[in-house]
């Protein structure tokens, strides 16, 4: 059977949903693959949201917890996993459904199955009621991207990835965590806080790696006190399945020679999904790495055919991926979009939460930028201070010459939340003063982003910096 649509968007996740959506809106008929049977992608089914639903439990495990100094001691947690998995999954499906409603009332026409391209206007797609033939006027490529795996490690049920580690199995007496990246770093707080000994394994010197240092300290001190070890700027050798654990090897760093573990979450990156779509048959080529070059309109080299999200390359977020969906399909609308953000914030949900926008401190010295800089510690946040948050802190670098926001990081609860606010400011060209002279809540964490413009216009008083000169 062969149909034909105008738009065909090749998988579901938020880059491919949004897109869908957005050009059904514009008035074109839209027709969306997904090879599985729920809407939404990685991160509505086994990313963003399953994660965040497991974090909220942790945060609430760690807030209980710091009660007990403050004079409210709620006792030890009883741990129900199939409860915290069932409300999980709740989430998830409260989502998908509601998607699967958006879909219906746009009326995309969603298709279950595996797609490939046959030609540059046509393609496969493998479902389970047999073939079928879609051709197309527009394509969307938004297909994604896969755990890396490492080779030569066994093949063991104990050894996850970020699926399995979400499908929280059990609790394991001790999980190794291999890669301190934001997968690894979100499920180590949730493995923890659920009663796990935790270590966690880096390649690189630091954890979060780029990230400026000062912003991931009160993390590093933070989990240092949780944890078993963070051991950085090693590699595991080799692991050996035994039946009493995972034996592991490590080389470089702090870590010993071997140490055998219950479990294994192997974090170290994700791949795009590009090689499971013979993209050779429409003409479309990738880079080294599998990502799909693309220009600001999200146009593949082939000009009818667009690509969105992960597949296209880093940073792999839901936001940029969302984002390049409505400019995808508002071009091929006839729309005149682009991708013209300035920044993509970027968000590790961990406890503390580290959020981080524009330049860091070191890509402008490497740049050879001229910037200001200031750190505002929340010790002196009224509001941090009665949430017995004192570790965090707000950083905002800005251009020397001008006062223009050129960069920002926090540390601490609701980072995430917060950052927002200085993503708007840089892409509203606003400088220091601008957020000084605007007036915010008290006591709130936002103040912080208000004190750190302060303290480079020289107008702070919540903080002593020294008589100023000039
Ligand atoms: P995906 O969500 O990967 O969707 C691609 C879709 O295409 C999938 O549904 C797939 O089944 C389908 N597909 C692939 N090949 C085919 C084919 N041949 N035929 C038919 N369908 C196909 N990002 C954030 O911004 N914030 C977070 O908090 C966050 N947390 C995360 C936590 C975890 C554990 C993980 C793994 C990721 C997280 N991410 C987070 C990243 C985020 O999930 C991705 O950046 C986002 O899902 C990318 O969207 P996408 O539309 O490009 O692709
Ligand atoms: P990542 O790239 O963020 O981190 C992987 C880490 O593993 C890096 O620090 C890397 O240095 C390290 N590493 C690589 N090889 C290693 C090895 N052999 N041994 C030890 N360490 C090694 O990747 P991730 O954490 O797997 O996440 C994948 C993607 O998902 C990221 O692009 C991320 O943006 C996205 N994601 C985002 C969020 C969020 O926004 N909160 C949450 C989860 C995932």
């Amino acid at each position: 059977m062969t149909t034909e649509t105008e738009v065909l968007v090749l998988g579901a996740g938020p880059g491919g949903y949004t897109a869908a959506f957005r050009a059904a809106d514009l008035g074109k008929q839209v027709t969306l693959v997904e090879r599985y049977p729920v809407l939404g992608g990685v991160c509505l089914n086994v990313g963003c949201i399953p994660s965040k639903a497991l974090l909220h439990m942790a945060e609430l495990i760690y807030e209980a917890e710091s009660c007990a100094g403050k004079g409210i001691d709620f006792g030890r947690p009883k741990i129900d996993l199939e409860k915290i998995r069932a409300w999980k999954m709740r989430v998830v499906k409260t989502l998908t459904t509601g998607l699967a409603g958006l879909a219906r009332q746009r009326q995309v026409q969603v298709v279950q199955g595996t797609a490939r391209f046959v030609s540059a206007n046509e393609i496969a797609v493998e479902g389970p009621d047999g073939e079928q033939a879609i051709r197309f006027q527009h394509a969307i490529i938004a297909a994604g991207s896969r755990p890396v795996r490492l080779p030569g490690w066994p093949d063991d049920p104990r050894i996850m990835d970020s699926t399995g580690a979400l499908a929280l199995e059990e609790i394991p007496g001790s999980l190794l965590v291999v890669g301190g990246g934001v997968i690894g770093l979100e499920m180590a707080c949730v493995y923890h806080a659920l009663g796990a000994k935790v270590s966690v394994v880096e390649l690189a010197d630091q954890i979060l790696p780029g990230v400026d240092k000062d912003l991931i300290r009160p993390l590093q001190q933070t989990i240092g006190k949780r944890y078993e070890d963070i051991w950085v700027g090693t590699r595991v050798t080799s692991v050996e399945a035994g039946r009493d654990g995972l034996e592991v090897r490590f080389e470089g760093g702090e870590a010993p020679e071997t140490r055998t573990f219950d479990r294994i979450l192997l974090s170290v990156g994700r791949r795009p999904n590009s090689d499971l779509l013979n993209l050779e048959a429409a003409g479309i080529g990738v880079d080294e790495r599998g990502f799909i070059a693309v220009d600001d309109r999200m146009r593949t080299s082939v000009p009818h055919i667009h690509a969105i999200g992960d597949i296209v390359g880093n940073p792999m977020l839901a936001h940029k991926a969302v984002h390049e969906g409505k400019v995808a399909a508002e071009v091929i609308c006839g729309e005149p979009s682009a991708f013209q953000a300035l920044t993509i914030p970027a968000v590790a949900y961990t406890d503390p939460e580290v959020a981080w926008m524009g330049k860091s401190e070191s890509e402008l010295k490497e740049e050879g930028v001229e910037y200001d800089k200031a750190v505002f510690p929340w010790a002196a946040s009224g509001r941090a201070l009665s949430m017995g948050r004192r570790e965090g802190l707000t950083k905002l670098l800005s251009d020397k010459k001008t006062g223009r926001i050129l960069g920002a990081g926090i540390v601490g609860p609701h980072a995430g939340e917060l950052i927002a606010e200085a993503v708007l400011a840089l892409e509203m060209g606003a400088d220091v003063e601008d957020l000084a002279l605007t007036i915010h809540p008290h006591p709130t964490l936002s103040e912080t982003l208000m004190f750190a413009a302060e303290m480079i216009d020289g107008s702070i008083t919540d903080l002593y910096l020294g008589k100023k000169t000039s």
